[in-house]
């Protein structure tokens, strides 16, 4: 099965398709942390990449889709995938089309995350993110924060915010670009009969983990 994640950053993608990724074995491919990853180990994808990260632009196809690719290409991801981060523009979505006949898939379920603005901006500013690689544990200071401030619960390694999360200027940059070239996501996949969408929010009493157990229940029937 594919999974998307759609939703603009700071609504829970990442907290969601981890939790999916746990029960059914498949695997969470976020393009983000494969670019973090491949930043701190200074690879040559990940020095090209950080030009635009840093600045919360998107990185560009050339780069983006064959390091997909080359992902879903994976033994681990043969029979279902999560995607987190991609697609993000109507482009990357029909390259994903095109992608998956050739590997015999096809897109699922979207799921399409939704929550108020400033709730938004608040939760990137309180994120912290574990630096051991392999862990990569999200927590967040105000809704759940570690045991020991600055230290990861599952491994011991140091927490900190992403370079992006600490920048106004590219949380801004990010959800403009959220706004602009990946919500017509939203209407592409309706299209196809394969939208679920989801309000995540503390007003409404809904986080991550309930949105996740839900669709967990529903997968497994
Ligand atoms: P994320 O962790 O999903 O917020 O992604 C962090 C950054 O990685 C984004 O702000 C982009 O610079 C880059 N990135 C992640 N996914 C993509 C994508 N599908 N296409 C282009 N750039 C991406």
């Amino acid at each position: 099965m594919v999974i998307i994640m759609l939703g603009a950053q700071g609504t829970g993608k990442g907290t969601i398709a981890g939790m999916i990724s746990k029960q059914t074995a498949w695997p969470q491919i976020a393009t983000g942390d494969i670019f973090r990853k491949n930043i701190s180990e200074k690879t040559e994808l990940g020095v090209e990449a950080e030009k635009y990260t840093s600045k919360g632009e998107l990185v560009p196809d050339e780069i983006t889709v064959p390091m997909v690719v080359d992902r879903l290409n994976q033994e681990d991801a043969k029979d279902g995938a999560i995607l987190d981060g991609f697609p993000r523009t109507t482009a990357q979505a029909e390259k994903l089309d095109e992608i998956l006949v050739k590997l015999g898939k096809k897109v699922d379920l979207v799921i399409n995350l939704s929550t108020p603005k400033e709730e938004l901006i608040d939760r990137m500013l309180t994120r912290r993110v574990c630096t051991n690689q392999e862990c990569k544990t999200t927590y967040n200071i105000k809704l759940n924060p570690p045991k020991v401030e600055g230290v990861c619960d599952k491994c011991g390694a140091a927490l900190k915010q992403r370079e992006d999360d600490s920048n106004p200027e590219a949380i801004n940059k990010r959800l403009k670009i959220y706004e602009e070239q990946t919500s017509p996501l939203v209407e592409y996949y309706k299209q196809k009969g394969v939208l679920r969408t989801e309000v995540v929010s503390e007003s409404v009493n809904r986080m991550g983990k309930d949105v996740a157990e839900d669709i967990i229940k529903d997968i497994k029937k």
